[in-house]
């Protein structure tokens, strides 16, 4: 998708590597991108005629299991932290796809199948290490530079170069309960609806989200329904098995699915199911919006969206959140129990 070329690229292996290339790129008068995972669709990891720092090869994840904390690097890949915090029954919360980038989705915020219950990835971020533009290697943390790790949590990358990352792990697993419910796209409009009023009732450990696209060829779906337009509500349980099972009954109880796969996987499998879709070299684009509830206006228009797809490889999905992360934010919740923030931070 990225069509552009550094004048040279450097690979630092860890945080002293990076001080002598931030150090002459300065002294140099030149430019830098930075690019750790570089799985962002817009590319910013590269520009043209610019000094490129690659941390691909900083992947090492160190569990500490008794302080529940990991140390991860830059170029580690959230399947890097899966198996590695998984191994101890730990976990912090990341996105949906394992060979996306720790650092990145940390720069941007992360959000995944466990930030109902644990938060977002920036709401784990205990502190991180930074090399910043003059060259120093800095410890970013509440008490030592909260400015820094305030534009951390979120800014989106870039304010100086994390070389580390510290994060709050969680008691997860090894084992979750989670799956696919697939229906005929027909049945969309009622079923939105339903899945609306689940989404805003069920429990921080329940996440749900919905993708509206053409049938995978998957094994466990009939071969007359590849192809065709379905609904597929995906749904991870994160907590006891058979509480899991009665918070996922009413959504298993709508309408009548061409195939429901809800049952135990690894959770670290779990994180790894949707790759397939996603593979590196796809050339895909995406696009997102932030919005509270499910009207039945928004549900109109995602489902005339759908219609207008040119590809069997475009697909809409609702990536469910709350939970957790709103509990964070201040504000009050209105007549029709919405929550609305004080501030306005996002679209209504
Ligand atoms: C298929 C796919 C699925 C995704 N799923 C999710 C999901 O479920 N949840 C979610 O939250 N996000 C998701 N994302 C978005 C993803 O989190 C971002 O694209 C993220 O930037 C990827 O991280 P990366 O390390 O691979 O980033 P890169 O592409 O390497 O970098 C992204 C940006 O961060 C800057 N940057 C990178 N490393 C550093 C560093 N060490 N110090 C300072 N700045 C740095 C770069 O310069 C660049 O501007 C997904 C993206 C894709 C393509």
């Amino acid at each position: 998708m990225v069509e552009r070329h550094p004048g040279v690229v450097i690979r630092a292996m860890g945080a002293s590597d990076v001080q002598v290339a931030v150090n002459f790129v300065r002294n140099a008068g030149l430019m830098l991108s930075i690019k750790s995972g570089g799985h962002q669709i817009a590319g910013h990891v590269v520009a043209d005629d610019t000094v490129l720092l690659d941390l691909s090869m900083m992947q090492s994840v160190y569990v500490d299991p008794e302080a529940k904390t990991a140390r991860v690097a830059p170029g580690a890949l959230l399947g890097d932290v899966d198996r590695e915090t998984q191994a101890h029954g730990l976990v912090v919360p990341t996105g949906i796809n394992s060979t996306t980038g720790i650092a990145g989705l940390t720069l941007g915020g992360g959000f995944g199948w466990t930030t109902r219950k644990f938060g977002m990835t920036i709401d784990n971020l205990l502190s991180a290490e930074v090399v910043t533009a003059n060259g120093e290697i800095v410890t970013a943390s509440p008490n030592t530079h909260p400015d820094l790790i305030w534009a951390i949590r979120g800014g989106g990358g870039n304010f100086g170069v994390v070389t580390s990352f510290k994060f709050q792990l969680h008691d997860l697993g090894p084992d979750v309960l989670p799956g696919l419910i697939v229906h005929p796209i027909e049945n969309a409009p009622e079923l939105l609806a339903e899945y609306a009023k689940i989404a805003d009732t069920s429990p921080d450990e329940l996440t749900v989200w919905s993708v509206m696209r053409t049938a995978p060829p998957l094994p466990f779906l009939p071969e007359e329904w590849h192809g065709r337009e379905v609904l597929i509500l995906a749904a991870c349980y994160s907590g006891p098995m058979d509480e899991g099972e009665k918070a996922m009954s009413a959504l298993r109880g709508l309408g009548e699915p061409i195939a429901d796969v809800i049952s135990p996987h690894k959770f670290v499998d779990w994180q790894a199911a949707f790759d397939p879709l996603l593979t590196p070299g796809a050339r895909k684009y995406g696009k997102s919006h932030d919005f509270f509830g499910l009207t039945s206006d928004a549900i109109a228009g995602l489902l005339d969206g759908i219609s207008n797809f040119r590809d069997p490889a475009c697909e809409a999905f609702i990536a469910h959140v709350g939970g957790a992360r709103l509990s964070r934010i201040k504000g009050t919740y209105d007549s029709g129990n919405k929550f609305r923030p004080n501030h306005n931070i996002l679209p209504s």
